[in-house]
């Protein structure tokens, strides 16, 4: 069946028109059944290579006699358990279906034809497609330079200066996906203090239970001075949730209340909330991931810089890497041999792909077959 003379298309808003499906990039299905026998080195989207929480499996299967119910709609259990964890109370709390899901939101709620969404050049990919799909405009800053202690990270001055009195919304990741950077939080407090009331400071901590440089900090210490102030973090990462998909925002509860009532009543799947709940509980799991992460961190931009690779300061758990050329066939070779990375051409970024962190293993075999492609 064909569209007739594009009628969908031109039934679609103006916003939607605009909007690029996503890019799924290769086809992991088909690739796994290919590399069965030696099994695909799969380092592409920065996924938790050691595995959630033993206790979040057993929650899985705990829930298991309840498929049949709706799971519950204010997500209690689970925001308790945040609520307590991070020390807010349960109102200041939104849960999503990933945080993808509630940056969205965000925009849907609160940005529109006519207003601002402002972002960083490198910042993920996620705030240009929210504001778009809102219809609002983007603008972006530009990002630190090169020779910057943080080349391509956020410059937090630059943000300041694209603001204007349009603008309904900033987006911030601290780290930044795809560059690994991050900024301290006196950059951010310093932002806060020049940002009006009526723009929303919304910090993406997707990575945050990553990070290990005490003067990179959490911007949720900075919740309690600041109503436009949202964070939002996931479960998808270092609690190596991602296919269930749960994330959660943080901000001051009015400000949840209007993103509650936009949401899909059912967003977050029974599974989803046992799990969650269950890996928030088990912190000597999440010390254990982080401690890994960070010696492969560490081991493997060695690894890297040694073969003369220029690799970004990252305190998450993926690198990104500059080859100082076009690094599409050197992608497209990796694949062939069964290791998959990230290209980041679409972010403006044609020379680097981004390659998360695998287990020593993984990252050994990377690094052979990296050393054979290279030659
Ligand atoms: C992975 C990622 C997310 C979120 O993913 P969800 O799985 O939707 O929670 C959000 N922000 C950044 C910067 C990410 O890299």
């Amino acid at each position: 069946m064909s569209d007739p003379q594009g009628l969908f298309e031109r039934l679609a808003t103006p916003a939607v028109r605009a909007l690029r499906a996503y890019d799924p990039g290769h086809d992991l299905v088909a690739l796994r059944a290919r590399f069965a026998a030696t099994e695909l080195v799969e380092l592409g989207a920065n996924e938790n290579a050691y595995g959630p929480s033993p206790a979040a499996r057993r929650a899985v299967l705990d829930v298991l006699n309840t498929l049949h119910r709706y799971p519950d709609p204010t997500g209690a259990a689970l925001k308790d358990a945040l609520a307590a964890h991070h020390g807010v109370e349960r109102a200041a709390i939104v849960l999503g279906n990933g945080s993808h899901e509630l940056l969205m939101l965000l925009a849907q709620a609160f940005a529109a034809p006519g207003l601002e969404v402002v972002a960083s050049r490198y910042g993920f990919a996620v705030y240009a497609l929210a504001a778009q799909a809102a219809g609002a405009t983007l603008r972006l800053a530009e990002a630190l330079p090169a020779g910057h202690a943080m080349p391509r990270g956020h410059d937090l001055d630059a943000i300041a200066a694209a603001l204007t009195p349009a603008t309904r919304i900033v987006y911030l990741a601290n780290p930044n996906n795809p560059t690994g950077t991050w900024f301290p939080l006196d950059a951010l407090r310093a932002l806060l203090r020049r940002v009006a009331d009526d723009v929303l400071v919304v910090v993406d901590e997707a990575y945050a239970e990553f990070v290990t440089a005490a003067e990179a900090g959490s911007a949720l210490t900075l919740l309690a001075d600041h109503a436009n102030l949202v964070v939002t973090r996931t479960f998808s990462k270092a609690y190596a949730l991602a296919g269930l998909r749960v994330g959660y925002a943080l901000a001051h509860p009015q400000l949840a209340a209007v993103l509650d009532r936009l949401r899909e009543s059912f967003n977050v799947n029974t599974p989803a909330l046992a799990a969650a709940a269950a890996a928030l509980g088990d912190a000597e799991h999440l010390a254990w991931v982080r401690e890994r992460n960070a010696e492969q961190r560490e081991a493997l931009a060695g690894a890297l810089a040694a073969r003369g690779l220029r690799v970004a300061p990252s305190q998450t758990n993926f690198l990104l890497v500059d080859f100082g050329r076009d690094a599409a066939d050197l992608e497209a070779r990796l694949v062939a041999r069964g290791v998959v990375v990230r290209p980041v051409g679409g972010y403006g970024l044609p020379t680097c792909l981004r390659i998360s962190i695998g287990t020593r293993d993984e990252n050994r075999r990377l690094l052979t077959i990296l050393d054979e492609v290279l030659q």
